[in-house]
């Protein structure tokens, strides 16, 4: 990117580099911790940043920690479709509803929680494409230098509740089936949107009924994504 003067990035990064939070919400100034390879990309690629930045503060650069990002474009024409089993919630939900898969597995029914299931920050793809543009506007702010904010809505929501929500928005029956919490995965996790709001003047706009409403619009329209039965 250097030699081709280009010395601004945005980077995806995720709110997985928080690991298990001691409390939430979840602010930037968090200590960071892996629990997963996946997590690991995240945080090292974050550290390069940093370091690129100490070495030479002519960049600019944000990273922005995603949390749960789930829905899909307003259309129906754009949307999630992942290869194999999915590893994630919402696309799984999906899969279940148009009758690809026969239930959802909640994976953890025993976390200190209102109904026991793990909790999460859910955050419409349209809300976290906007929290992109208003990153890259802050690129062009010449007092900017490395920064990292949080792209989450700052509620939490456990697996049965968005499970009930994408029910009513679908008016299809999920059916699940309990099991052990899966390694790896943290109870309790939602962000402190509050430096992305002062600072990227950016606020996500949509719940979670809007996220199932167009994800359910989504899989309805490509029960199959981009491929075929
Ligand atoms: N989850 C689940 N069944 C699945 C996939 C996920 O119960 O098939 C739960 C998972 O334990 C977590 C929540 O749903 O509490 C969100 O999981 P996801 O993998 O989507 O996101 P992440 O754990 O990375 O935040």
């Amino acid at each position: 990117m250097a030699a081709h003067g280009c010395k601004k990035l945005v980077f995806s990064s995720s709110a997985t580099v928080y690991g298990w939070p001691k409390e939430v919400p979840c602010t930037e100034e968090f200590p960071l911790s892996a629990a997963n390879p996946y997590g690991k990309t995240k945080l090292y690629i974050e550290e390069i940043c940093r370091d690129i930045y100490r070495a030479e503060p002519d960049w600019k650069i944000t990273l922005l920690r995603y949390f749960n990002p789930v829905g899909a474009h307003p259309s129906g024409n754009i949307g999630e479709d992942p290869r194999g089993i999915p590893n994630n919630l919402m696309p799984f939900v999906q899969q279940v509803a148009v009758g690809r898969r026969p239930a959802l597995t909640i994976f953890g029914t025993d976390y200190n929680t209102s109904d026991g299931t793990g909790v999460r920050d859910y955050i419409h793809v349209v809300d976290l494409a906007n929290g992109h543009i208003a990153a890259l506007c802050k690129l062009d702010d010449p007092n900017t230098g490395c920064e990292v904010y949080n792209l989450g809505t700052g509620k939490g929501t456990s697996v049965l509740e968005m499970v009930t929500a994408f029910e009513q928005a679908s008016g299809v029956k999920i059916p699940v089936v309990k099991a052990d919490r899966r390694p790896g995965d943290a109870e309790v996790v939602y962000a402190s949107t509050k430096k992305a709001e002062r600072e990227l003047n950016w606020k996500a706009k949509y719940g979670i009924d809007d996220m199932c409403r167009d994800q359910w619009n989504w899989a309805s329209k490509n029960p199959y994504g981009y491929g075929e039965s």
